[in-house]
């Protein structure tokens, strides 16, 4: 979970950027929605539709931050077994660790570096990393909607059953080889 700012567009970085330099020793607040846009700057997105609240304490000391997310909202997909669009509830924490060092060394997935002489660090990467492990295994409807999932997928199946059967048919009215074929078998 390392920065990488090469994959994002440029313009939408200042909206995730933390300027700690100008924070007073103490706790912030920051408030962050990641929606279509926000995941359409990452080509390799398994999110595409999505609308997920981040709400950050970031706690300010001399030599460190501690950055606790909190993330809520849902996260669009089909459903596995009957194709019907779904909203998946999502929610989930994190901390990151930011410490500020006379020389920083290579980043951790819970533990950043800056230098002494840095004035800001950007989270876009973070927060788009953080929202990827709330993408479910396996979108499925729920529980109570799973009469009508049974239901969609039994139709779709028969349909399915049905275009398969009638295939055969065709091939055999169609292609002469195959009466030759029958007549072979009768004799
Ligand atoms: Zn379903």
């Amino acid at each position: 979970m390392r920065a990488n700012l090469s994959r994002m567009a440029s313009q939408s970085t200042t909206a995730y950027e933390i300027r700690f330099s100008a924070l007073k020793n103490g706790f912030h607040y920051y408030d962050y929605a990641l929606d279509q846009a926000f995941f359409m700057q990452f080509p390799e997105s398994l999110i595409t539709q999505a609308f997920i609240n981040v709400r950050l304490c970031l706690e300010r000391k001399t030599r460190e931050m501690v950055l606790d997310f909190r993330f809520g909202g849902s996260i669009q997909g089909v459903c596995d077994r009957c194709l019907t669009e779904l909203d998946h509830p999502v929610e989930g924490d994190t901390r990151l660790l930011v410490k500020i060092e006379d020389e920083p060394i290579e980043n951790t997935d819970q533990i950043w570096y800056v230098s002494t002489t840095a004035w800001s660090f950007q989270l876009a990467e973070y927060l788009y990393e953080s929202a990827s492990l709330l993408l479910p295994l396996r979108f499925v409807c729920r529980a109570d909607q799973q009469l009508a999932c049974d239901e969609r997928l039994s139709s779709w199946m028969s349909h399915a059953t049905n275009s398969i059967a009638y295939t055969p048919e065709v091939v055999e009215q169609t292609d002469p080889r195959w009466e030759k074929l029958k007549q072979l078998k009768i004799n």
